[in-house]
């Protein structure tokens, strides 16, 4: 079994391009380069050093003493959270950035949801002077106004998103529709390990530091490079396709994807992709989504903006398929509970989707000499007002 993208685009049965005509030449000039500029040494070293100096990598494996003495095990965290602009997303839109400058693009544009990734993006085109255009529904941007003023603050143009439910699906839709109108000039910077590809499989090879990172660290700590568990929450999956990328094919390791269940899978309120979802095309890939009878894509729901997709990527859906993966999924309660949790007992504030991880910790049970290693893929400034109207702080 091969858990990697194949030649044709595909990870298993799940992935592939289903993209309007209109949009072809623009996809496929990404595929027929994405390979050779990113291993292009001079590619290479620009993105490790804007790594080292921009972003603050390697971030730390932080072993957490005071959870691993409570739950038996040994417990690391993959700081992500500390990574410049407070998450992992910026991984990736270093990486895209990069390339859209080697393809001679002179716009970039963006969808955001809750505006994590409008924010990383909007960064990035500032650091190199690139004219940044992000799509967001309009209910999104009432409800994310910090964010929409940093992606402001940074030069970015936002712009609102009227359609249907006035969220992240209309954002990705007004993205796609720019994109078709300006193939030349334009890159778009997808944010997670979704959509036609090239895209998933680019996005996870840029995020894919965050594993070839975990195997030196561990390897310096425990004297062997890989781990007996790695744990990471899941929205489109690119946090989660980081920390596995490079013990995919490494059956000592045991793959463990948390998704949002929300208000629960039964309660039609839910975000649990694996639970809920079926065969269908979302956004140009093939993969599991959540929908009604007849096809159409359902409103997804968690308490955290971030895990709040109806799909998983084609990546995800294949590791639940195969098994390979187990895949499991914490309602809002628990998920702030670990924000807590994680607060109290290590002294760091998780973002929300980061704290559904944890909650893996109450579900399997881990032996004593088994190292888990969890990505703490952001850390909890951006929830705080939610945090505080939920825990009345
Ligand atoms: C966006 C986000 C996620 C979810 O996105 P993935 O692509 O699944 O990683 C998870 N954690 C944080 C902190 C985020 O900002």
């Amino acid at each position: 079994m091969n858990y990697n993208v194949d030649k044709k685009g595909y990870y298993g049965d799940f992935g592939g391009a289903f993209i309007p005509e209109m949009l072809y030449p623009n996809v496929e000039e990404l595929r027929q380069n994405y390979l050779s500029i990113t291993s292009d040494p001079t590619f290479k070293r620009e993105f490790d050093e804007l790594l080292k100096v921009y972003v603050g990598r390697p971030t730390p494996l932080y072993f957490a003493k005071r959870l691993s003495e409570k739950y038996n095990t040994k417990i690391y965290l993959k700081r992500e959270d500390l990574c410049h602009t407070g998450a992992h997303k910026v991984n990736n839109t270093i990486g895209q950035i990069l390339l859209a400058k080697r393809l001679r693009k002179k716009r970039i544009i963006a969808e955001t949801g809750a505006g994590q990734h409008g924010v990383a993006t909007a960064t990035v085109c500032a650091l190199m002077g690139i004219e940044c255009i992000i799509y967001m529904g309009e209910l999104d941007i009432k409800r994310q106004a910090p964010n929409v003023a940093r992606m402001k603050m940074l030069g970015a143009e936002v712009r609102a998103a009227q359609s249907g439910s006035k969220t992240l699906k209309d954002a990705t839709n007004e993205a796609i529709r720019d994109w078709i109108n300006n193939p030349v000039d334009t890159h778009y910077i997808i944010g997670s390990v979704v959509g036609p590809h090239p895209y998933p499989d680019m996005v996870a090879r840029f995020q894919a530091v965050i594993s070839e990172e975990t195997k030196w660290q561990l390897e310096d700590v425990e004297g062997r490079e890989y781990p007996d568990y790695v744990i990471a929450c899941v929205g489109g999956g690119s946090n989660a396709a980081g920390l596995y990328y490079h013990y995919l094919n490494d059956e000592r390791v045991n793959i463990i994807a948390v998704e949002a269940a929300g208000k629960g899978i039964e309660s039609k309120e839910s975000a649990a992709t694996s639970a809920l979802g079926k065969e269908g095309i979302i956004h140009g890939s093939k993969t599991l989504l959540m929908q009604t009878p007849d096809g159409q894509i359902t409103e997804p729901y968690s308490i955290s903006a971030g895990l709040d997709y109806p799909g998983v990527g084609p990546m995800h859906a294949h590791l639940f398929r195969s098994q390979r993966a187990e895949f499991i999924s914490i309602p809002d309660q628990e998920a702030m509970d670990w924000g807590l949790i994680l607060s109290q007992m290590e002294g760091i504030i998780p973002a929300i989707e980061t704290a559904h991880a944890f909650a893996a910790l109450d579900i399997r049970k881990f032996s004593s000499d088994e190292i888990v290693v969890f990505n703490c893929s952001g850390r909890g400034d951006k929830d705080l007002d939610t945090y505080i109207d939920y825990f009345k702080l």
